[in-house]
């Protein structure tokens, strides 16, 4: 009987070597679930899926079901994003927002912003430099955190609901901010909360992250050390949320200009 077949567009997260000549890739789809499938023959030099299941790579794939994994049959490049992999800033730049995506994307669990978050994304890093890459992981990030559920409250105190903007305007203030209630704690109600205290300009640039359009963040000049201290935040709420410790992101922090 023929094996059945289903086309997909997809985003290449992750290749894990199955033997000599095969490989593992997962991939999130279009809708955002994750898929993980066989390409055959894909780690012999002349096969040519090594060109086109590349990391941050965007295919149109066809696949035939299998007992245990699906296969893929053909792969037709969509967008290779390619200046991602000449920068070893912009490869662990691009390699944190897919690691983030292989860990939070499930099997059947659609969620089609973080696919669409992740093509945007990639679209624009590949035309910026290292400082834009930066802070362009640092906006997926917050952006993706907030698609897969655990978006930060930084205007509103999470135990008593104060708008708290006013000091998000502060240049000089520090905030006090719970990583496991979810934001910002009002001056108020920290006493006996489990908080740690940030720089106001760092939690309101995450803030102008998160509400701006890529577009829009293209124009913003954030400092370096407030892009880092926005990824370390990023660390930190996965760490809390997830129980995700991003080693690409571990890796951009020693090899970046710090
Ligand atoms: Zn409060």
């Amino acid at each position: 009987m023929a094996q059945a077949t289903y086309s997909i567009r997809a985003l290449v997260l992750r290749k894990t070597k199955l033997n000599e000549s095969d490989l593992i890739c997962t991939f999130l789809a279009e809708d955002g679930s994750q898929i993980r499938a066989v390409a055959k023959g894909a780690r012999k030099p002349t096969s040519s899926f090594a060109s086109r299941l590349e990391l941050f790579s965007i295919d149109d794939l066809l696949l035939a079901k299998g007992r245990n994994l699906d296969s893929v049959k053909e792969a037709r490049l969509v967008e290779g994003f390619d200046p991602l992999r000449i920068s070893l800033e912009h490869t662990a730049c691009a390699s944190s927002c897919v690691e983030f995506l292989d860990r939070v994307s499930q099997l059947g669990l659609k969620s089609p912003m973080l696919f669409a978050l992740a093509q945007a994304t990639f679209t624009h890093m590949s035309a910026s430099d290292t400082r834009k890459a930066i802070q362009l992981t640092a906006a997926f990030l917050l952006k993706a955190l907030s698609y897969a559920g655990v978006r930060p409250s930084l205007a509103h105190c999470v135990s008593c609901g104060e708008d708290t903007t006013g000091y998000l305007e502060d240049a000089n203030r520090m905030m006090h901010i719970s990583y496991i209630e979810g934001g910002v704690v009002c001056d108020a109600c920290h006493a006996g909360s489990d908080t740690v205290i940030v720089p106001a300009p760092m939690l309101s640039w995450a803030h102008s992250l998160l509400h701006a359009t890529l577009d829009q963040i293209d124009d913003f000049v954030v400092d370096d050390d407030v892009s880092f201290a926005l990824l370390r935040f990023c660390q930190t709420w996965a760490r809390t949320h997830f129980s995700i410790n991003l080693k690409s992101l571990n890796f951009l922090f020693t090899c970046a200009l710090a």
